[in-house]
This record gives structure tokens, sequence and C-alpha cells, in this order.
């Protein structure tokens, strides 16, 4: 029974490298017919970020891939916040320390100061384990009795419950990705399981949820691989069943080495956030991915490269083609290095193949922004009060669709439609200048009046026929190809760019086609 678990800490916004975690997750859940759970950490107060939780669900649902257990939904193995499950971590701690898998300690924070940097000024790391517990300042239950240790706790001194590591151990562990792991447990500290302030430490809270969740699968980001030996020894220590563990590889900066950041995304113009989102202390907005006009397939697409592979040639994915062939087995050791170029790459082949009506609804509210009024039968782009300040209401949502079809396979995001088509919707303004210069000689304007003349007399206003019959007009005039269609595609659309020239004479129509041309020549 596959049950997995993504477990963010709400102190910010998602980053991409959280959201390939959940999203690994999921695949690896639905492709195993499992369970796919939420769970808030939030047990660290003094970083917690009030909205923070609410992003996390939003961009799992924006990603669409929502969870089946979480906060506020199917909450069988609930609460799944943390925060909600306090009570239940202190008698975890206890039943370690009854059974001297952990002990409590007493030390200042002055004191461990001192001993950290008293090690470091000798070239060596502090660590809080079996060589220190009963030696120096450390003062902890293993070197007090048990009456001093009630009677500290008694007078309100601050303590902490320390996990105690086991000595002279090779600990053997197994992670599904990277195989067999080995550590010397006298390399570990004797981590703190749980604060004075009545909260655990992730570590505790962690493996008791896991273990109460029913967690099967143990997927997260290789940064929790240190945890492991600790996890590991804490579930033997409790007696449970230990689950499999899959640390998935970095997601590393496009150049340079190390993880990606914040940084390198603003650096370099990218975002690192499924959706933006504004810091409310410092009103500091960070991109997202949807605001920037990813889809969100696509987008998925892209993370679900990040770190896995299918072993075909097969780039383009959709959500339930990756859950088919998704395998943790494909899942590489090595870290992934974030492509901003191949990001968009998917945007654009993800843009070939949406449907153009489904386009069209989300060039809609741009071009009414533009002040165009589209016709609709069944909707309207914009609302009635505000119609009679707009422009025309010669184009419906038919027009707009030819349109999109026509120009989307020059586009990444729907932003770039205005662009490469509002020749579609009015007359060029004005003209590009450097190609004027060129393709608009001495003889250009009387050329392009009798073209006028031509094209009033065209009836069947097809692009095939406008084609043929310019085109029999140039070969009879001897004329040439380049003096008429450059001029000709400057009139209509402003520059030398734009689809098939006379399908945009088609779409414009016969009156707007001369009144274009008898424009440029003024
Ligand atoms: N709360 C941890 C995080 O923020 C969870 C790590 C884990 O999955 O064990 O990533």
């Amino acid at each position: 029974n596959v049950r997995v678990r993504f477990a963010p800490s709400p102190t910010g916004p998602l980053h991409i490298g959280g959201v390939r975690t959940a999203l690994y997750n999921y695949l690896f859940a639905k492709k195993n017919n499992g369970t796919f759970i939420l769970r808030i950490e939030d047990t660290d107060q003094t970083r917690y970020v009030p909205n923070a939780e609410k992003y996390i669900i939003d961009s799992l649902n924006w990603c669409n891939i929502p969870f089946d257990e979480g906060p506020n939904k199917n909450e069988k193995f609930g609460p799944y916040k943390q925060s909600e499950r306090k009570d239940l971590y202190k008698q975890y701690a206890a039943i370690l320390i009854n059974s001297s898998w952990a002990y409590y300690a007493f030390d200042t924070s002055e004191d461990l100061d001192f001993l950290r940097k008293d090690h470091e000024e000798n070239g060596k790391t502090f660590i809080y384990n079996w060589h220190n517990r009963a030696k120096g300042k450390l003062i902890n239950s293993l070197v007090l009795t048990a009456d001093e240790v009630k009677a500290k706790i008694n007078a309100g001194e601050n303590y902490v419950i320390r996990f105690k590591s086991p000595q002279d151990e090779v600990l053997e562990m197994e992670d599904e990705i990277r195989g067999k792991i080995t550590i010397d447990t006298n390399t570990l500290d004797d981590k703190i399981l749980f604060k004075s302030d009545g909260m655990p430490t992730y570590h505790l809270a962690n493996i008791v949820d896991d273990h109460l969740m029913e967690i099967s699968h143990v997927i997260r980001g290789e940064e929790w691989l240190p945890s492991m030996p600790l996890h590991v020894l804490l579930y033997r220590a409790f007696g449970w069943n230990t689950p499999k563990f899959v640390h998935l590889p970095l997601i590393l900066k496009p150049v340079g080495k190390g993880k990606l950041s914040k940084r390198d995304g603003d650096k370099l113009g990218f975002p690192v956030f499924p959706l933006s989102y504004t810091n409310k202390e410092t009103d500091e907005i960070s991109k997202g991915y949807k605001e920037e006009g990813y889809f969100a397939d696509s987008f998925i697409n892209m993370l679900a490269f990040l770190g896995w592979n299918p072993g075909t040639e097969q780039e383009i994915f959709s959500l339930d083609e990756l859950v088919k062939s998704f395998d943790l087995k494909r899942v590489s050791k090595s870290g992934a290095k974030f492509n901003p170029d191949k990001t968009k790459w998917f945007n654009q082949q993800y843009m070939q193949q949406k449907n153009d009506a489904e386009l069209t609804d989300l060039y809609l509210p741009i071009l009414s922004e533009k002040g165009f009024f589209i016709e609709s039968e069944t909707k309207k782009s914009v609302s009635n009060d505000k119609i009679t300040s707009l422009k025309t209401a010669r184009y419906d949502e038919l027009y707009v669709q030819k349109v999109v079809a026509s120009i989307k396979e020059r586009a990444i995001f729907v932003a770039d439609f205005w662009e490469l088509s509002s020749f579609f919707f009015e007359a060029p303004t004005t003209f590009d200048e450097k190609a004027s210069k060129k393709n608009w000689k001495e003889n250009t304007s009387e050329i392009m009046h009798q073209l006028i003349a031509v094209i009033s007399k065209i009836e069947d206003f097809s692009s095939a026929n406008t084609e043929k019959e310019i085109k029999e007009w140039i070969t009879t005039k001897e004329i040439g190809f380049g003096q008429v269609m450059q001029p000709l595609r400057l009139s209509l659309v402003g520059a030398l760019k734009g689809p098939h020239l006379f399908d945009i004479i088609e779409m414009i129509g016969k009156e707007e086609s001369i009144k274009r041309i008898e424009n440029a020549i003024k």
C-alpha cells in the first residue's frame, strides 16, 4: 500500500525544487494506486509565514497535482498540520526518555557557543555526542543523577531532549536511488528532538507522523540525506518499521555550481516559484511561472525532467503519461541543471498542442484590454458598460480563432499574440523604416495603384484565389514578385513579418486591404 507525503515547512513561497518533490511524490503515488498526502510541518514557530500554507496549496492546485489527504481533505490520519498535533510529540519524546534512547540536556546556549568556538579554534568541529556527553561542561542526564535531573526540571530550568546515538556502530542504510549508504555513528550529533518551548524539532515530528500516517516511501530532496541516519535510528528506537527512503537530486543553477536559488532567477530573469508571491514584510514581489505566462502542464513536464528521464527520446508528456512512465529507477543520482531556455521550449511545444478555442479564450482578455470587443454567442469578453467605449464589433470569436491558428507557431506565450497579430485587428500606424527604404522604390507607389485596381476586381476573396489572380497579374505585367509582395506586406502589416500574405488578405478583407495600401502610398 503506497502512501507518500509532501511535507513542506510553511516558511515562505514554495521553490520549484519543492514543487518537483511534490510532483515526484504525486507521480509515484498515482503510478502505484497509492495515496498522496500533504502535511504542513509548522513546528518552527520562529520561521512561520502565515500565507505560505495557502501558497503551497494554491501551487499544487495550479500544477494540477492535488493531494488525496491533507488539511481539510480526507482527514483520516489528521490533523495534517503539525502545530495541531503538538501534544502527541511530547508523549513520544517521553517514550524515548523511558527507554534510554533520549536524555535531558540542560546546557545553556553560552556553554554550547563556547564549546563550538573552542573546537573551531583547534580546527575541529564540535559534535554533541558520546565523546562529549560525560565530559567538560556538558550538563545532561547522562552525567547527572536522576534526582538532580528531577530537581532541575522542577526548578524550571530550560532543557532539551536529545537523541542518544549509539556508539561504535557502522550504520547501514538503503536509499532507493543511491543504494547502500553506511555511516560511523560516532560522527553523529545527538540531535535535539524536543525543545523547552514544548515543541518537537523537525526530526521527531517528522518520524512520528510518517509512522502514524503509515507512510511507505519518504521521497524528498537530497538536502535531507544527512538526516537519514538519525531518522533510521529513531525508527529503531521506537521499534517501528522503516519506510523506504528516496532522496531526489538537487536542482542546480543554470550556470556555475550549486543549488538553484532565487538570486539566480533574478539575475538571469526567470522565476523560481510556481506562482508570484509578495513578501508581506518587504513588499518584494517574486515572479511566478503562472503569471509569466507558462502553461501549468508545460511547467510540470519541464519539472518532471529535472532529475528523471524516460529512457527514450520522447520529451512531451501529459500528466497521465508521466504517471504511466514514471519510475524511481530512472531518477538520477546527480544534480539536474535548470535550463531556462528549455523551459521556454516546453511552453512553445505546448502552445502548438493547445487547441485554438482554448488559446482564444486566453487571448480575448488581452484584446479587450486593447479596446476590441469580440462578439461571442456564448460569452462576452467584456462587461456591458464597457462596450460603448470600445472600438469595434467587427471581429467574432471565430475570427480570433483563425488569427490564433495562423500565429501560434511563432509564439511562446499568449502574451506574444498581440505583437504577432495586431495587424489582423488594426491597420499599421508605422512602417518598418529599414524595410521601407529597401523595398519602397521610386515606381512602387505606381505599382501599388495598379494593384489596388486588380484587387478591387477580385470577386472570390479567398486566400488561394487572391494569390492566383495577383500572381497572374504580376506575371503578365512582368514586374517581378519582390517588387509587389514586399511593399504589399509592408502596407498590410507595417513590417516584413507575419503569416502567409494571402491569408492575411483573406482575413482582413478587400475593403481593409485596399484602405491599407492607399494609406501606405500616402
Ligand atoms: N519539512 C521538511 C521540508 O521542509 C520535510 C522534509 C522531509 O520530507 O522529510 O522540506
